[in-house]
């Protein structure tokens, strides 16, 4: 068994949701691994099982409140942090798509932060609401889907120590990119 094998199942077990969870749109029992939507009004993501996914999968351009969380996982090259002032080490920009505006989310001991976010022109690739481009100093640029940032931050919220996270919450971090890494490789192999 490989490393990353090993990796995944420790990440189904203990960081994933509980089995006993249920769909949060029509109250039947969803496996661990399910997929999520985002509820646009709240900006809450809501388990879904396998037949809501399809309603909200076809609905999705129709408009509503909800929206499907694609599945994509996508390093991306081109990024650079040059222009980016503020102090941070891992971002995540988002486009919103009420205010047609980008947002800056970084990971603290209080969840998710906003902040200031600027235009990035990869952007244009995410697509808005419920994907994001998620920005590690340390690990690259990476398109992914908004609840793997949900996921990142409650990892991080747990282990922060300190004004600025500390090494703990760096290793918390650094293990959800080798995981990224490994969804990466299983999804779309080369
Ligand atoms: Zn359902
Ligand atoms: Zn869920």
């Amino acid at each position: 068994m490989t490393g990353g094998r090993l990796r995944r199942l420790a990440v189904r077990r203990t960081d994933d949701d509980t089995p006993r969870e249920r769909c949060d749109l029509c109250g039947d029992p969803v496996p661990a691994e399910h997929r999520h939507v985002l509820d646009l009004t709240v900006r809450e993501l809501r388990c879904a099982c396998r037949a809501c996914q399809v309603l909200f999968d076809h609905t999705a351009a129709g408009g509503g409140h909800y929206r499907l969380v694609p599945r994509r996982r996508e390093r991306v090259t081109g990024f650079t942090w040059a222009g980016v002032g503020a102090p941070v080490r891992t971002v995540f920009l988002v486009r919103d798509s009420e205010s047609d505006r980008p947002v800056m989310y970084y990971p603290s001991p209080a969840g998710a932060v906003a902040g200031p976010a600027w235009d990035d022109p990869l952007l244009a690739r995410v697509t808005p609401d419920v994907e994001a481009l998620l920005l590690d100093r340390d690990h690259g640029a990476w398109i992914v889907p908004i609840d793997d940032c949900y996921r990142l931050v409650g990892m991080v919220r747990a282990h922060w120590h300190g004004l600025t996270g500390g090494p703990e919450a760096r290793e918390q971090i650094a293990r959800f990119f080798a995981e990224l890494a490994d969804l990466t490789e299983e999804r779309s192999p080369a």
